[in-house]
């Protein structure tokens, strides 16, 4: 029988999660059989996917560094990799504010509905207001000085800390170039069959990957706010949306240009991940994913691809920088403000860096925009206006992210004469062993 694609699967397990939600929302017991008995299969699908992400990034990237076998092309990839993310979150930023600037959707929002919203999501708001806080009270270094963790298994037991153990690992690897064959050897290889097996389990998780996005999908469906404050926020929708599309187009285009990879190759390449981001709105439960296929299916050298994309999932997020400049500006025009040229710069200095501070996990984006609307002196309160919308449009923006990742990655591998032609390995590929 022949093998339905990835991406096909997964978009199947997608709809039939949305369709078995809708059916059993029409029942007073359909929410609780679906929190009961199938939500705990999409959670046990995430966290499996979130186990993997620090031993990957442990291996991989202290593999990748390795290989690179001298210290001046990792500082040099470093820094093409930092500078490139920083202009493709500079162009989403600008899009964004563009897009909201054109479409002025916090205009049409009349009074009443204003208010509504305002009282029906104050209290939330308010939580993510004070997670802002907490983040918002340290000094200018702190988030240099929390690049370097004091304890190296401290930091890999958090998932939020992935910052800190990438760290650790281009440190080990750096440690691993510099000394002789004789001793770097043997390390090399453990970490080498360490990382062999650590795709393995990846290729058995995503075994299951059409089910459990499914239970995902049902469980949001039943979750969801009611349908009519959407249609409030349907202009406001749609100028994210529209950037997002935007922004993916931008991608297509770059890799067009420099890599010479048509549109097709890239979109079929990194389809199963951008869908997988969609249901998990977390880069870094898609890590693994984007990983392989950006290595198997886009051919990018692994040496590139362990470097470009676990930093990639903790500081380029493109998708959210946008959303974060659409949001503040709509909510600025739904309270009647006029921003200035100067406080729209500003938004496109903050967004840029406040998306790099936001975690790779569902709904970051959100709080750090609070910081966004702080700076610009837009009222925080008005949070509480884009609340309905915004598990929605996290699942597009985290998509929009990891499509930026990947994106890199080619520029990058391109750029170093490390794009191959794909090789894809079936994760039966050599089972049973010979
Ligand atoms: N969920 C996003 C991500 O993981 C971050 C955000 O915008 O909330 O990439």
């Amino acid at each position: 029988m022949k093998k339905i694609a990835l991406h096909w699967q997964i978009l199947i397990g997608m709809a039939a999660g949305i369709g078995i939600g809708l059916i059993f929302n029409q029942f007073s017991w359909g929410n609780l059989i679906i929190t009961d008995w199938i939500k705990p299969f999409g959670n046990i699908f995430i966290n499996s996917l979130k186990l993997i992400a620090v031993p990957l990034i442990l291996a991989s990237l202290i593999k990748g560094v390795s290989d690179l076998k001298d210290i001046s092309s990792l500082s040099q990839m470093g820094l093409k990799t930092i500078v490139t993310y920083i202009l493709t979150t500079l162009i989403a930023v600008s899009i964004g504010l563009g897009i909201v600037n054109l479409i002025q959707p916090g205009a049409s929002i009349d009074e009443d509905t204003r208010q509504e919203l305002l009282d029906a999501y104050a209290g939330d708001a308010e939580l993510k207001k004070q997670d802002a806080e907490r983040q918002k009270e340290s000094g200018p270094l702190q988030a240099l000085e929390d690049l370097v963790p004091d304890n190296i298994f401290g930091a890999a037991s958090d998932n939020s800390n992935m910052l800190q153990v990438i760290f650790f690992a281009i440190f080990f690897g750096i440690g691993l170039i510099l000394i002789p064959d004789k001793q770097s050897k043997p390390v090399k290889d453990f970490f080498d069959g360490f990382n062999e097996v650590i795709l393995k389990m990846i290729d058995i998780i995503m075994l299951a990957a059409p089910y459990g996005v499914l239970a995902l999908m049902a469980a949001l469906v039943v979750e969801a706010p009611s349908a009519d404050l959407f249609y409030a926020l349907l202009y406001y929708s749609l100028a994210v949306v529209s950037g997002l599309a935007l922004m993916i187009l931008v991608y297509i285009l770059i890799v067009w240009i420099f890599t010479k990879k048509s549109p097709g190759f890239f979109l079929k390449g990194i389809s199963p991940a951008q869908l997988l981001a969609i249901s998990t709105s977390s880069s870094a439960a898609t890590l693994p994913l984007t990983m392989e296929r950006v290595e198997e299916h886009m051919g990018v050298d692994a040496k590139v691809a362990s470097f470009v994309l676990p930093i990639g999932a903790t500081i380029n997020m493109d998708g959210t920088s946008l959303y974060q400049a659409v949001a503040a500006v709509f909510i600025a025009q739904a309270f009647g403000m006029d921003l200035t040229l100067g406080t729209q710069l500003g938004i496109i200095a903050t967004a840029t860096l406040a998306s790099i501070g936001s975690a790779a996990v569902p709904g970051a984006g959100m709080v750090m925009l609070v910081i966004v609307l702080g700076q610009a002196g837009i009222p925080e309160a008005g949070l509480a206006l884009i609340f309905a919308m915004d598990r929605p449009l996290d699942m597009l923006r985290t998509s929009v992210n990891v499509t930026g990742d990947a994106a890199v990655s080619m520029l990058i591998a391109k750029s170093q004469d490390q794009l191959h032609d794909p090789q894809v390995k079936n994760w039966d590929d050599d089972y049973p062993k010979k």
